[in-house]
């Protein structure tokens, strides 16, 4: 037969085996708990044990149980039965509350558990005592297959320093168990006392039992060598006739003892302990109930001894007489530190009964001390540990709390500089927005919406829109030249006075076009200023004397687009007119829409740009259908009423607008309302860039602050441009993302359609935040994956400087098509 290689397997095999409370401990998660936990236990310890928290796995913690320290295998003999076991030496005493076993597998050789089991225990290693229950019972009900944990509580709790457990079998034959102890060290160090044992009291014809039903030592005229129910860690009750547990008879709790059987009027008692000490107190916990006859003990007298003989000077306490209260009580006798190893102290009577549910011992200056001690420190090093944690997490949310206000604090700062440098401020009329808005819900006024994000709710006044324009309209007010230029680091900014050239006064080169000249053919649209008209414009090609027929139109007379200010428009839609203007004479790009000519010598104002035949973008692509990929390569064919596009042909368009914006880029100058609304298409699909009416400079635009009402186009905006007035290149990369989703969505919803204003402003928040909460545009379904992630999505970066440039962005969707 093969043996089993170890009949008790302590600790480390069996991880598993801690109750539940114990195990959820381990988690790290709950570290904190766990520190608390430790220090309740180890100021616990300090008093006396408390079995509810005294549940240590014994094998795992400190590794206090070693291979070496399960002694060999021994053999004894009881009854019929054969028994093999080894006994565990825990080191030193210790409180044992719970014992959990498993069984081994053991190949099919021999019994694989344990149903049955017994313990003996020992705290000197040479008398050994066989547990049993309260009620006298010696046997553990084990386990009853090869894999289950059974947790059994030791009630009474065992103090012992070995401990030895006996398979209970029907046959002579080899066992295998697996054993964990739960308990924690006996600090006390008390290896047994002596004490007259309890009497009996019949209280109004019932029958009070005061003994020490638990003791286990030996029991003669005294009960000698043993400890028992005033170490059991359970204290009485008030009343003495209940007790915790209503399985046990009256008085279970205490030992008591009648004055009548002591006529020296008190009890003696003995305590020896592990090895000599020194003692600062001792704890007993007396019953009071004294409409019942029982009173604590009126005095007490303590010997000392630590070799043969009793020191001469006893300590002698008298606690204080309460006649008032009748709860039971811990009273706390000081040993005025003397020395021993064995204490003998003499409890008088004061009434005629006198209860005694518990008695504990503080000792220092000695191992016990010692373990004391790094218990303070461990108290002490969690306390600082739990305080460390706290300030850290108090410094990171004050960290970002004062992040987030620096942010706010630096955009007002900006918004003083801009008013500080006292430059004129113009505001414009809007009166395209105001016209449209009713219809195109592509912008929106934010200020009211921004006040709902909590970090901008007490910080809009930067983005506080003022009333309308003179005219009533939404407006956006400007300083008209300030400039901030990023600084060498590219992480600051200052503040630079620079000519703008590039923007003042007028073009040279705009020539006034005689307006008797124009012929009118039909209205193409309504804009921001007026209406667009289309028109002849006779002579137009030798008044510019250039070869137009690069721009695909070498018609005479030329068709053209003329576009006319209002005739009722204010004096700001008239500067601003007249601005757009200078910024567009000064533009010349395929890809960007070009002003021809001007009629201003006299209302109305006009500006005449080249004709796109196919108007605006968004409208155009309305009409469109994707062309399958497998389909016929594009044709303007009718299929359910739309024309076909293909994809390459909506990659080409992205492209186009990508050129156009690179070349503004190039001249540092930041569209801010790019959006295929705003883009014009001509013949074979050409777009160019228009509507400059939000056009800005870049470092003048970088600092803009809205402050007036404004209308916005707020799906196409970045987070920094709504959340802090900011407009950048990089702001106009966002919108061209927004953009080049509008055309591979052929412009067939709004972007974020599915969310109302307040949410897509929410969704801003969302990405200053940063917590993965905010929402971006949907891939749309023809766009390639390579294209949405990296190129789609890098422009909604929310670091502005992660954002690609338009160079790059013109390249890579080259190189898509390639
Ligand atoms: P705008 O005021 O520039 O936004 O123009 C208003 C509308 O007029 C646009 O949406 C176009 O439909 C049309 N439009 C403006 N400029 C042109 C142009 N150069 N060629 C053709 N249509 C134009």
């Amino acid at each position: 037969m093969r043996r089993c290689n170890e009949i008790y397997t302590i600790g480390a095999s069996i991880k598993n085996l801690a109750p539940r409370g114990v195990r959820e401990m381990r988690l790290k998660i709950m570290e904190v708990k766990l520190i608390v936990f430790v220090l309740l236990q180890a100021v616990t310890v300090r008093s006396q044990v408390n079995p509810e928290m005294c549940r240590y796995p014994l094998g795992m913690t400190g590794g206090q149980i070693q291979d070496e320290d399960i002694s060999a295998s021994s053999h004894w003999s009881e009854s019929t039965a054969a028994r093999f076991g080894r006994h565990v030496d825990l080191r030193s005493l210790h409180f044992i509350t719970l014992v959990g076993t498993q069984g081994r597998h053991a190949d099919g050789m021999g019994n694989e558990f344990a149903q049955r089991y017994r313990i003996k225990y020992s705290r000197d290693g040479s008398s050994w005592v066989g547990w049993h229950d309260r009620k006298g019972r010696q046997i553990i009900e084990g386990n009853s297959n090869a894999y289950d944990v059974v947790l059994k509580d030791l009630e009474p709790p065992i103090i012992a320093r070995f401990v030895r457990f006996m398979p209970v079998t029907d046959h002579s034959m080899i066992v295998c168990m697996r054993v964990e102890l739960y308990g924690c060290e006996w600090l006390d160090g008390l290896m047994s006392y002596s004490i007259p044992d309890g009497h009996q009291m019949i209280y109004r014809g019932l029958d009070v039992f005061f003994n020490d039903s638990v003791y286990d030592g030996a029991s003669a005229e005294r009960l000698t060598k043993g400890l028992g129910q005033l170490t059991d860690g359970t204290w009485g009750l008030d009343d003495f006739l209940h007790s915790h547990s209503y399985n046990f008879w009256p008085g279970y709790d205490y030992v008591g003892w009648n004055n009548r059987s002591f006529p020296r009027g008190y009890v003696e008692m003995i305590f020896e302990f592990d090895h000599v000490r020194n003692f600062s107190s001792m704890k007993v916990h007396c019953n009071n109930m004294f409409s019942r006859g029982v009173r604590m003990f009126r005095q007490v007298t303590c010997y000392f001894r630590s070799g043969s003989e009793w020191e001469a000077d006893p300590v002698t306490f008298r606690p204080a007489v309460d006649r008032v209260s009748q709860s039971a009580r811990f009273i706390t006798v000081p040993l005025g530190d003397r020395t021993a190893s064995t204490i003998k102290c003499r409890f008088h009577f004061s009434d005629l009964w006198m209860l005694f549910s518990e008695v504990a011992f503080q000792s220092g200056d000695d191992p016990t001390h010692k373990v004391d001690d790094s218990n303070t420190r461990i108290l002490i090093g969690c306390l600082v540990a739990i305080i460390a944690i706290l300030l850290a997490i108090i410094v990171i949310i004050l960290w970002r709390q004062v992040w987030q206000k620096m942010l706010e604090k630096a955009s007002r700062r900006m918004l003083d500089d801009e008013l500080t440098a006292r430059l004129a401020i113009q505001t414009r009329a809007f009166s395209f927005h105001h016209s449209i808005f009713p219809l195109c819900a592509d912008y929106q006024e934010p200020s009211r919406l921004i006040r709902k994000l909590p970090e901008f709710s007490q910080s809009t006044e930067h983005l506080a829109f003022a009333a309308g324009g003179s005219d009533g309209a939404p407006h956006y007010a400007e300083a008209d030249i300030i400039s901030l230029q990023e600084s060498s680091d590219s992480s600051t900014y200052s503040i630079t006075a620079v000519n703008m050239n590039f923007f003042a006064g007028t073009d040279s080169s705009m020539r006034e076009f005689p307006r008797q000249k124009l012929t009118f053919k039909e209205k193409l649209g309504e804009g921001q200023f007026g209406e667009v008209h289309l028109c002849e414009a006779e002579g137009m090609q030798d008044f510019l004397g250039e070869d137009l027929s690069i721009e695909g139109n070498n018609e005479s007379p030329l068709l053209v687009a003329v576009k006319t200010l209002r005739e009722d428009a204010n004096k700001n839609a008239r500067n601003d007119f007249l601005k757009e203007i200078r910024i567009m004479s000064r533009l010349r790009d395929p890809n960007i829409v070009r002003l021809l000519a001007v009629c201003v010598d006299t209302d109305p104002l006009c500006m005449i740009t080249e004709y796109m035949e196919n108007g605006d973008l968004n409208q155009f692509l309305c009409n469109l259908r994707l062309k399958a990929a497998d389909e016929d390569e594009i044709k303007q064919e009718e299929t359910e009423g739309k024309s076909m596009v293909s994809y390459t042909t909506l990659i080409g368009m992205a492209v186009q607008i990508a050129s156009g914006m690179k070349y503004l880029s190039s001249l540092n100058f930041v569209h801010r309302d790019l959006a295929t609304r705003n883009c014009l298409v001509g013949k074979k699909y050409t777009i160019k860039i228009a509507d400059f009416g939000m056009s800005r400079n870049l470092y003048r635009g970088d600092y803009y602050r809205i402050q007036g009402r404004a209308v916005l186009p707020i799906r196409w905006m970045s987070w920094e441009s709504i959340l802090l007035g900011k407009f950048t290149m990089a702001s106009d990369v966002w919108a061209f993302g927004v953009t080049l989703w509008e055309i591979l969505t052929l412009c067939k919803e709004q972007p974020y359609s599915q969310l109302s204003d307040e949410q897509v402003i929410e969704n801003t928040g969302e990405f200053f935040r940063e917590q993965g909460k905010q929402v971006y545009l949907p891939k749309p379904p023809c766009c390639p994956d390579r294209i949405y992630k990296d190129l789609m999505l890098s422009c909604w970066r929310r670091n502005a400087k992660q954002r690609p440039s338009f160079q790059e962005i013109h390249s890579q969707l080259l190189e898509s098509l390639a």
